[in-house]
């Protein structure tokens, strides 16, 4: 069976930071803990998240700005408008 790639990107649920983020360690399940230096948060990192390039993102981001609606969102990038709406939530930017 082929091992799924870790999730790269570490992001503190807390403060939303990148940066100072550790490894942990694993618990039961195999998800992969995660520590915030800065706030000192434990967090977990959920492997079944898909996670979408950036490009993507960008794209859903400013779809989202434009005020296309969840059922267009759906169609268009084939997740819903919840899931945009936690990337820019989560500090996401639509870029210039
Ligand atoms: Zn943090």
């Amino acid at each position: 069976m082929k091992k799924a790639k870790e999730v790269a990107e570490r992001k503190c649920p807390k403060c939303g930071k990148t940066e100072n983020q550790v490894n942990v360690g694993k618990n039961r399940s195999e998800t992969q803990r995660c520590f915030c230096k800065d706030c000192k948060k434990y967090y977990t990192i959920n492997p079944k998240t898909r996670e979408y390039p950036e490009e993507v993102r960008q794209q859903a981001i400013k779809t989202y700005y434009a005020g296309v609606s969840g059922r267009g969102m759906g169609k268009i990038f084939g997740f819903s408008r919840a899931n945009v709406y936690n990337w820019i939530k989560n500090g996401s930017k639509p870029a210039k």
